[in-house]
């Protein structure tokens, strides 16, 4: 059986209050968290307080609220669509509240919620949009959360965006037959060009992208934005990326990317995995781009969503060659890359003053041929390399370092899963890296860091990269330290 949804004690509702006489009575700190949150609203306050405390006396000078400067009286409160009784004082405020429900105006006691005829919320204000949150006396810290998660999910731009759409309701009321053209049209505002030219501050490209898009009625134009989805902690994401997954039809993601990640989606999103793991290539590279393309053609906001950076071994480059052909829309959204995230997770400095200033993103896989790759030599003037997909090239990334005059005392570190609460923490030197091909026991992602600047960072947390050689070489090891044990 279905479960009964719970009942609803307070209704929200949004009272008119343009021009209209808000009334607080109460000089303190009270009175004056009231006068802020209507004071975000374009009422009149009216401020009723023979002793104000001077915090909201100067908020009475910058507001422009008016100031009732005697004791409190009934014929105070005439002709306000609201009043609160804000005193601090029971005894005043129970007073308020009783003439204020005489001369029928709505009240609010502060703190004495068997005299209140509403409440107020939380309110997250994108003017003219506002999302109230009411807890009904669960309590205010729960709103607060609630209100700055929201206020996270939402663009600062949006209130730009819904003035926008409010000057435009008449046109496509008029041009636009009610019912799918119109919701399609509104759809793809909120969605499309207007919505992204607003967000990048384009207020009068917005308007001629809306109006275009009010002419032509043509079907929404998809758009694609490769982002960033950090190293895996799901708080590494940025913000901007966490709206567009919001706001996408269709995810397509790596397999490096975490599902707790993905879920951050809208729950009916399509979720379109394309792998892409070391050794489970899911779909060709061609593949994806040609799948982005066609999802673009059909109109799609879609989050191609991509492990750490998406420009840094993401191969971006083909899908936004690819985007560009084919004539659709894109953005790039930058994410935590891995190195930063290892570089944190070992609280080591990448940049040292007088020992490295200089930052290298290499893989191992250029290693082959006879010629030493550029960064090499970058290593060896004393840059910080960052070696990505690096586990299974460690011996040679090593071996060619050392041989090309990188002394084999440098300093190393090394993380699986840089930044979840799996990660594991290795250091060493370069003579010590070639042991990390052979192990069996990192199954997760791994980032190398090479350089005198490693040596700056903690290692209270790592084990030593060495200690495999001796005890931990897969079955062969365990078997020689075995047979060592039973020797006597
Ligand atoms: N665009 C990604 C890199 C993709 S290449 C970024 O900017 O991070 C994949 C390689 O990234 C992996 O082989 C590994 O070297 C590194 N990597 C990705 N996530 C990682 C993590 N959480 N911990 C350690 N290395 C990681």
């Amino acid at each position: 059986m279905p479960h009964a949804v719970p009942k609803l004690n307070a209704f929200p509702v949004f009272v008119r209050v343009e021009g209209e006489a808000v009334a607080i009575v109460g000089g303190g700190d009270e009175a004056l968290a009231k006068a802020r949150l209507i004071g975000q609203s374009s009422a009149v306050l009216r401020i009723i307080a023979q002793n104000a405390e001077p915090e909201l006396l100067a908020f009475i000078a910058q507001s422009g609220a008016s100031h009732v400067a005697a004791a409190y009286d009934a014929s105070q409160l005439v002709g306000a669509v609201m009043a609160f009784a804000a005193s601090g004082d029971e005894a005043l405020d129970r007073r308020v509240a009783a003439d204020a429900r005489r001369l029928g105006i709505p009240v609010n006691a502060v703190d004495r919620p068997e005299l209140c005829d509403f409440f107020t919320p939380a309110l997250v204000n994108r003017a003219p949009v506002a999302i109230a949150i009411g807890t009904e006396g669960a309590g205010p810290v729960l709103a607060q959360l609630l209100r700055s998660s929201i206020d996270q999910m939402l663009s600062p731009s949006l209130g730009s965006l819904a003035t926008l759409a409010a000057s435009l309701r008449g046109a496509a009321e008029k041009l636009l037959p009610k019912g799918n053209a119109r919701r399609r049209f509104w759809s793809s505002f909120f969605q499309g060009a207007p919505a992204h030219a607003v967000e990048a501050g384009q207020l009068s490209q917005a308007h001629d992208a809306a109006v275009d898009l009010l002419l032509s009625n043509a079907p929404a134009s998809g758009h694609i934005a490769l982002v960033g989805a950090g190293p895996g902690a799901e708080d590494l994401l940025t913000l901007r990326a966490h709206r567009l997954l919001m706001e996408a039809d269709v995810i397509v993601h790596d397999a490096l990317v975490p599902e707790a990640v993905v879920a951050m989606g809208r729950r009916d999103a399509e979720r379109l995995p394309v792998g892409k793991r070391k050794g489970c290539h899911t779909k060709s590279q061609a593949e994806i781009n040609a799948l982005l393309v066609e999802l673009g053609q059909q109109g799609k906001r879609v989050v191609r969503l991509k492990s750490g950076d998406p420009l840094v071994f993401g191969r971006a480059g083909e899908e936004m060659a690819a985007l560009r052909d084919a004539g659709i829309a894109y953005e790039v959204v930058p994410g935590v890359t891995a190195a930063f995230a290892a570089a944190a997770d070992f609280e080591l400095p990448l940049t040292l003053r007088g020992v490295s200033s200089s930052m290298v993103f290499t893989t191992g896989h250029d290693l082959k041929g006879n010629s030493l790759p550029d960064w090499a030599k970058l290593a060896i003037s004393g840059a910080t390399v960052a070696v990505y997909m690096g586990r299974s090239v460690a011996a040679e990334v090593a071996g060619r370092l050392i041989e090309a005059g990188l002394s084999p005392d440098t300093a190393v570190a090394v993380v699986e899963n840089a930044s979840l609460a799996n990660r594991r923490r290795f250091h060493g030197t370069l003579a010590d890296l070639p042991s990390l091909e052979a192990r069996g026991d990192l199954s997760g992602p791994v980032m190398t860091i090479i350089g005198d600047a490693v040596a700056g960072a903690n290692f209270e947390r790592s084990e030593p990269l060495a200690a495999h050689r001796h005890d931990d070489l897969g079955h062969e090891g365990a078997a020689i330290a075995a047979t060592e044990r039973v020797q006597p």
